[in-house]
């Protein structure tokens, strides 16, 4: 649990018998700290388990000399095969005066908590950061250009998100067009033909990311790009330069930390073995850490209807769960999308406490290809969160 969780949780304790909880507050610089110390030490614990494998790290910016040719700050480095891993960055929109607002990269060294933000983009990064510091008490404003937030959400999850925007009073704003960050960081902005203006102490542009690949000079390796990463087979490796391969952000396929750790020994497995292991996205859980959060896995109702699946959906509010009730976490709910009569689950989506946790229990039981019933069926401990699952599974 986040510390921003903590407190927004903690705040609420009189309902748990907890009392002067209401007066708990947010010391922004030691989290700040804090955060740098858990990256820290993870960073050296990284660079140990290198060190113990005898891998030689060479430190600076890379750069492709030829198809097999790197130079790294005047340094010339060759290889047989090359793995490009160097991730992403966020992307500035065109606006006029972008240069005014601030990334996700520079949000979290913030020294001060801004008491007014302004996030520019309702993808899952301006949602994680609206929320959390809506949560810690700034006032925040999301504008989305499209007219739904999140698109990728299944449409009753996202209600549910919008519902607790309201609730954190987080005011999310739709079709809007940003023209402008004015000095005082203002966003003007046009929502079909009215111009408004949105007031800021900090704007955080969270208008997407881009791969870092076109830095590396990839057309003297003949890397052929899609958008800005690198165009794969199913085995991570170049379509245009055999001897390359590519992995997580760079590759550009999906954007998580775990994509990346999973796709690393694969394509080092491909480039020392040959192409033996391909990739294989089917069974994939995300979340987006909202407060509360959500998981998923597998289809929206919407994305298996317009596959053609004959969908049947069920479901269960966290009101529903009694370990939600004991701890005062009932928002929320658990969406189970299956196909009529194979009962095959087709995608599982969850809004609410610990969501990110919960959604590995279904992703776990989709990969082992378990049938709704089966799944409804099977024994797990009570009072639990988690059961959330079985209970949803076991709806009709
Ligand atoms: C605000 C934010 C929140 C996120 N939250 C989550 C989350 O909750 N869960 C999740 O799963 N994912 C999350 N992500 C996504 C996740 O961080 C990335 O998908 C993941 O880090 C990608 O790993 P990677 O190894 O491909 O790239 P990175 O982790 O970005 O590593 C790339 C490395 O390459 C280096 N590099 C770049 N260019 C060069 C060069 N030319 N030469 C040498 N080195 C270079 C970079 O300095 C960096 O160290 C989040 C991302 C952001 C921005």
């Amino acid at each position: 649990m986040s510390t921003i969780e903590l407190l927004w949780r903690a705040r609420q304790g009189k309902r748990l018998g907890l009392t002067g909880t209401e007066s708990l507050s947010l010391d922004w610089k030691a989290v700040i700290d804090r955060k740098d110390r858990i990256v820290e030490s993870w960073s050296k614990g990284k660079e140990e388990d290198l060190s113990k494998l005898g891998i030689a790290v060479v430190r600076g910016k890379g750069r492709f000399l030829g198809p097999s040719e790197v130079a790294v700050d005047g340094k010339k480095l060759t290889g047989e095969k090359i793995i490009i891993a160097t991730g992403s960055k966020p992307a500035r929109p065109p606006i006029p005066g972008a240069e005014r607002g601030i990334t996700s990269d520079e949000l979290i060294h913030l020294k001060e908590q801004p008491a007014r933000l302004v996030v520019v983009g309702g993808g899952f990064i301006g949602l994680e950061f609206g929320f959390a510091l809506a949560r810690a008490g700034s006032k925040v404003t999301i504008l989305q250009s499209g007219a739904q937030i999140a698109p990728p959400l299944d449409d009753e999850i996202r209600e549910a998100l919008l519902a607790a925007a309201r609730e954190a009073e987080i005011s999310v704003v739709t079709n809007v067009k940003v023209t402008r960050i004015v000095e005082d960081k203002t966003v003007e902005a046009q929502i079909g033909s009215k111009a408004e203006r949105f007031p800021a102490d900090q704007v955080l542009l969270a208008t997407g990311r881009t791969s870092n690949v076109e830095e590396l000079n990839p057309q003297s390796a003949g890397v052929e790009l899609d958008h800005s990463s690198v165009k794969i087979n199913g085995y991570l490796q170049s379509v245009s330069n055999p001897r390359i391969y590519a992995v997580g952000d760079a590759a550009g396929k999906h954007q998580h930390t775990p994509i990346a750790w999973y796709e690393g020994p694969i394509a080092a497995h491909n480039a020392v073995k040959g192409n033996e292991r391909k990739t294989d996205f089917s069974v994939f859980p995300s979340a987006i850490f909202t407060i509360p959060s959500i998981g998923q896995v597998g289809l929206t109702e919407k994305k298996a209807q317009d596959r053609g699946h004959h969908v049947q959906v069920s479901k269960t509010p966290f009101s529903y769960n009694p370990a939600a009730g004991v701890r005062e976490e009932t928002e929320g709910l658990v969406k189970v999308v299956y196909e009529e009569g194979t009962e095959r689950i087709l995608g599982v989506h969850v809004i609410g406490a610990h969501a990110e946790d919960i959604i590995q229990i279904a992703a776990t039981g989709m990969l082992g290809g378990l049938k709704k019933s089966q799944f409804g069926s099977a024994h797990y401990v009570f009072p639990t969160l988690g059961g959330a699952i079985f209970d949803a599974m076991a709806a009709s």
